[in-house]
């Protein structure tokens, strides 16, 4: 990609009213426009990387089986009203509106009711089960307080995954299946060794649900962890008898603040049974379908990375999400004929920079944007038939044949 070809510039300032190092980042290198408080647009940069993060959890999800559907976000407060979560009383982040034809319908702030509701069409007998079904898709909240860019917004993309099991014994063998391509989700978006399964309290069917929370300075929950971190457990759990369970001392606890990444949820029968899903068991029974629900804030992760990683240069990205690889500076004439033929052969791992500016300043906007590698190719280097190379977290440079060079391009192209 060419970047003389976007419409997207960098920006010297970020709003003002915005805190968040990241929001901050992500604004001025041009990954993100905001709109109002707590709402977002994605540029293409930003939609990329975006899009990256969600692939990784596609695979990881598709690996284990499961399968994607896109639901609406209009929502009828029929099954809400089932379940007892269409009252403000009970759920007081709904944004709600007027039909105009007459009656109401609700933004959906998550799909436990809608879902469970379509799936009494598709399960009849046990022969249906077990479904697994994800989506992602965006979801609105009524946030009071919109914080930290991306990380709390009021407009936001989650994948949302809804298991439908025959029984307890089952379910569980596939909850296990999500923790561990949590895991791996996690390591592949660069978060894997900050980020931790914590006990979190379950509501009333299960003692425990459990969420995935990434250290972060800014994050708004706080994690307590024995000293081998065997044991994290979010601060709501931190009670005497939870205490004694784990055989701890609270006094033995340390703490972090942390950023909920993800969460994972035994629903057991807790829309099913008010939503009647229920199916025919082998001998001719009626039961109740047994649920799990499991959540990822997207939108969410990548403010995370944004705001873990960012230095006092600007954004780091890693390399999996990053939204190109490479970051391609030319000086000089014969260097950027070079620069447009590589851009070419290699449109979806690097980001040539083209545009007619000095180079100090391009070399700023790569550090602002934060692509893993910057290449810099001049006429002086291109004479010698080298390339510079650095890395965008270390700082380290290395220069290489252009040979080198092609041979790096072509593997992540294979690669992407
Ligand atoms: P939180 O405690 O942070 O409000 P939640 O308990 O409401 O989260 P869920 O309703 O289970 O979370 O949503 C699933 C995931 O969506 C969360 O783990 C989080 O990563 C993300 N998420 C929740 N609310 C927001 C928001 N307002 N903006 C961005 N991401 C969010
Ligand atoms: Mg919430």
């Amino acid at each position: 990609m060419k970047l003389s070809h976007s419409f997207v510039k960098t920006l010297r300032d970020a709003p003002k009213d915005e805190t968040a190092k990241s929001a901050s980042y992500l604004i001025r290198a041009g990954f993100l426009h905001k709109e109002m408080a707590g709402v977002y647009d994605f540029l293409p940069l930003g939609l990329k990387t975006l899009k990256n993060i969600e692939n990784i959890i596609r695979e990881e999800l598709n690996n284990i089986g499961c399968e994607e559907v896109q639901m609406s976000a209009l929502q009828n407060p029929e099954p809400w009203q089932k379940s007892g979560r269409w009252s403000d009383q009970e759920v007081d982040i709904w944004f709600k509106t007027k039909l105009s034809a007459g009656g109401e319908l609700g933004l959906a702030p998550t799909h436990e009711e809608p879902i469970t509701t379509l799936m009494k069409t598709y399960i009849k007998s046990y022969k249906d089960l077990p479904i697994y079904a994800y989506q992602f898709q965006t979801k609105f909240r009524n946030e009071l307080r919109a914080k930290s860019g991306i990380m709390r917004t009021r407009e936001f993309l989650m994948k949302d995954l809804y298991s439908f099991c025959p029984d307890e014994e089952s379910h569980t063998e596939f909850y296990h299946k999500v923790e561990d391509a949590y895991k791996r989700i996690y390591e592949r978006v660069g978060l894997g060794d900050c980020t931790y399964q914590t006990f979190a309290s379950g509501g009333i069917f299960s003692k425990y649900s459990h969420e995935f929370q990434t250290v972060l300075p800014v994050g708004e929950d706080t994690i307590y962890f024995n000293e081998d971190k065997s044991i994290v457990l979010n601060e709501e759990v931190v009670v005497p008898e939870v205490l004694d369970e784990f055989n701890i001392k609270k006094e033995d606890l340390q703490t972090e603040n942390a950023a909920e990444v993800g969460n994972i949820f035994t629903l057991k029968y807790k829309y099913s049974e008010p939503l009647d899903l229920g199916y025919t068991d082998k001998d001719g029974n009626k039961n109740t379908v047994f649920m799990g629900c499991y959540g990822i804030g997207v939108s969410r992760v990548m403010g995370v990375i944004a705001e873990k990683y960012a230095d006092d240069k600007g954004l780091v990205w890693p390399e999996e999400v990053a939204p190109y690889k490479f970051h391609l500076v030319t000086i000089g004439e014969a260097a950027a004929k070079l620069g447009e033929e590589l851009e070419a052969a290699h449109q979806d791992t690097v980001l040539y920079d083209d545009r007619d500016l000095r180079p100090g300043e391009k070399f700023a906007d790569a550090e602002l944007m934060g692509l893993p590698s910057r290449v810099v190719i001049s006429d002086k280097t291109l004479a010698e038939e080298k390339a510079e190379i650095t890395d965008r977290k270390t700082g380290a440079q290395k220069l290489l044949t252009l040979d080198e060079l092609r041979d790096i391009l072509s593997k992540y192209e294979k690669d992407s």
